[in-house]
């Protein structure tokens, strides 16, 4: 088969199980048989860019980086929607309806998706581009981004119009927020609030490699275009279906008020079952020449109307205030709440978030608070209702002192959060960061639980993760529920440890806000842990994507103050570490980059500082980005007079240009750069 054949036939192939997947929710063929299709793909396309397709299923991964968002006018508006809170407010919109349109008016009910609209544009079958919302008459162009979104399709099937735009929603599914919760939590970083504001903030990312990692859906339901072929709101969700889109499966017509209340009924209950938040029911008027003889007030249709579900609430009394000390020292206060039944679960707690909330709400122990579960998986307090506060009530005063070992705490400038700063001594932080160290992402220790880990540190077996390394399994006999076999288990599989490769032993040390990403990034750019020790916060800001607050934290971390310098016995914090670090070091941890990855890779752009800009053809930026690094190349954010190249891509951002001309940088091509590397 010629290769532009194989091509077509790979991308139709992929295409097809997409949708079967991420649409139609039924899978055809094995991820494994997904990716070895993909790959051949990519090869291919490699190999022949004269084939480039914009909408090729491989762009799916991601990679394009936008640092601003263009902003975009909407060819149609994107209106807002009227809201209605009872029965009574249908009734009256169906009065105000009848006045205006004759003959019989059907309804459509549709579930209200919360998440961020969305408007994506197609022409001849190809998606071209997706706007987000914005002021309703113009918004942000975050196509790169809304691209990785699986459900989305890059090009249509059967018969569509050749250019409309079609609306809906992206929505974050609580499941996949729950696990990126769940991986922020083991990087030591405040959970994500709720699915929605995550789902409009990931449209904002800049790199899409970002986005295409969150598992983001788009459920879309209104079609805008001047050759739409369709008489009825149904219609419309029918052909959209058709046409590859996920449309909600629950979309109901009816022909009266009551009927939509039913349907209201129903969902206020079930919609806890649904794998997405909604916040309501949407209901427009069915048909589409109706629609326009309604036409539309200042600000919203007027044949449709969204009717809000009630956030749930209850009241319930406020029993004690605790604290929470988590692994990197950061305290949490928890309302222990008297017992209360809301959206199907008994809430006994609740996040208090920081002091600073506590006294917003001026809540105090004996108060009846209101609880509500919106958007938040975690129920929180949302007032209190002060009729009811006993009078003998004291202001709640903010603990001063750690909970665990009594140390003073902390509060930096600009952190919400107090900190319980006793590193070494605090016994929670101790054991959640060896937890941490162990766990299966980072060390990935096998045969030792959090439990255990728990009890080595009671006992005095162990107070940092690298005195597990001396550990005997004789020593671990008398804990309790340890066997011989067991106990041999633990020091085998601790033993094991030392081939875990350099980025998960970075990210399993538990510097603050060095997740899993930073640490590989880190990894890559420094390639040993004595030179990321050695890193300025310049060098280190240097990095692409590392930040001020990351830089500051990796400082901090190793930091020797020069009083420490003289008064050597008195340690600090960053004394420590660079000696637990001498200690896995002797145990023989991988603190580099393996020579198996340095292998492949070469010095030929060694002692050159590039910048990237712009979008390439060839390569990703991603892709362009590791070809510099693999060969011995920096790659920097920011154009200085240490920039040795600037790679300009299309669409290079004139203040860069400007910038790189006027400290004399030469600017080269896609093609001048592959050419330096052969
Ligand atoms: P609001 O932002 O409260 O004015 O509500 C209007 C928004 O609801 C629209 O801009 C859409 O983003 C969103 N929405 C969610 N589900 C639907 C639906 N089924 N039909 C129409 N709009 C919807
Ligand atoms: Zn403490």
């Amino acid at each position: 088969m010629a290769p532009q054949e194989k091509i077509t036939q790979l991308r139709n192939q992929l295409r097809d199980h997409n949708y079967k997947y991420y649409v139609l929710d039924t899978p055809s063929i094995s991820d494994f048989e997904f990716d070895v299709k993909l790959k051949e793909l990519q090869a291919l396309e490699e190999k022949h860019p004269e084939y480039y397709d914009a909408n090729s299923p491989t762009l799916r991964v991601g990679g394009e980086i936008t640092k601003n968002f263009e902003t975009v006018a909407h060819e149609f508006r994107m209106y807002s929607l009227d809201n209605s809170y009872s029965k009574e407010d249908l009734e009256d919109w169906e009065t105000r309806i009848k006045k205006m349109v004759d003959g019989e008016v059907q309804y459509t009910c549709e579930l209200k998706y919360d998440g961020a609209s969305i408007s994506l544009r197609y022409e001849n079958g190809n998606f071209i581009k997706a706007v987000t919302r914005g002021d309703g008459f113009q918004g942000d162009d975050v196509t790169a981004n809304v691209k990785t979104i699986k459900s989305v399709p890059l090009q249509l099937k059967g018969d569509y119009p050749s250019k409309f735009e079609i609306r809906g929603e992206i929505v974050l599914p609580f499941e996949g927020f729950h696990k990126m919760n769940e991986a922020r939590l083991e990087a030591g970083e405040e959970p994500y609030r709720n699915p929605r504001n995550t789902a409009a903030g990931s449209l904002k990312l800049q790199d899409s490699g970002e986005v295409a990692k969150r598992p983001l859906e788009c459920l879309l339901y209104s079609l805008k275009g001047n050759d739409i072929p369709t008489t009825t709101q149904m219609e419309n969700l029918e052909i959209a279906n058709n046409m590859g889109f996920k449309v909600p499966q629950i979309a109901k017509l009816v022909s009266s008020i009551d009927e939509v209340l039913a349907f209201i009924n129903h969902w206020d209950i079930y919609r806890h079952e649904l794998p997405y938040e909604t916040d309501g029911v949407v209901i427009k008027v069915n048909n589409l020449q109706q629609q326009e003889e309604l036409g539309y007030t200042a600000k919203a249709p007027r044949w449709a109307m969204a009717y809000k579900f009630k956030a749930e609430q209850v009241a319930t009394i406020l029993e004690e205030i605790t604290y929470q000390v988590g692994r990197t020292g950061a305290i949490t206060p928890v309302a222990n709440l008297e017992p209360v039944e809301l959206a199907g679960t008994t809430v006994k707690r609740a996040s208090l978030h920081n002091a600073d909330q506590i006294e917003k709400l001026d809540i105090r122990v004996g108060d009846t608070v209101f609880v509500e579960k919106g958007g938040e998986i975690i129920p929180k307090i949302i007032a209190v209702d002060f009729d009811k506060r006993p009078l003998s009530s004291k202001i709640t005063q903010y603990i001063t002192h750690c909970p665990d070992c009594k140390r003073q705490l902390v509060r930096n400038e600009g952190d919400a959060k107090h900190y319980c700063p006793n590193e070494e001594g605090c016994p929670t932080q101790i054991i959640g960061r060896i937890q941490h160290f162990i766990s299966r992402k980072a060390m990935d220790i096998e045969g030792l639980g959090g439990e255990t880990v728990a009890l080595l540190v009671t006992n005095n077996l162990v107070t940092t993760y690298a005195d597990l390394y001396d550990l005997k399994a004789d020593q671990l006999l008398p804990l309790d529920r340890m066997a011989q076999k067991s106990a041999e288990n633990v020091i085998a599989g601790v033993a094991a440890s030392c081939s875990i490769a350099f980025e998960r032993v970075l990210f399993a040390l538990g510097i603050r806000f060095v997740g899993e990403t930073v640490a590989k990034k880190l990894s890559k750019h420094f390639k040993s842990i004595d030179a990321l020790m050695n890193a300025t916060f310049e060098e280190l800001i240097a990095v692409d994507e590392i930040g001020d607050r990351i830089a500051e934290s990796v400082i901090a971390f190793f930091a020797i103050s020069e009083a420490q310098d003289l008064f050597t016995q008195d340690n600090s914090p960053g004394i420590e570490n660079r000696k637990i670090i001498e200690r896995l070091r002797e145990n023989g941890i991988q603190l580099e980059i393996s020579a198996e990855k340095l292998a492949g890779q070469t010095t030929i752009l060694a002692g050159n500082i590039f910048v990237v800009s712009g979008v390439f053809t060839q390569v990703s930026r991603t892709e362009l980005k590791k070809l510099i690094e693999d060969n011995g190349g920096k790659v920097s954010s920011s154009i200085s007079t240490k920039t040795t190249y600037v790679v300009a891509g299309d669409n290079m951002g004139p203040s860069k240009r400007e910038k790189a001309e006027g400290l004399n940088i030469p600017i080269i091509s896609e093609n001048e750069f592959l050419v330096m590397l052969v």
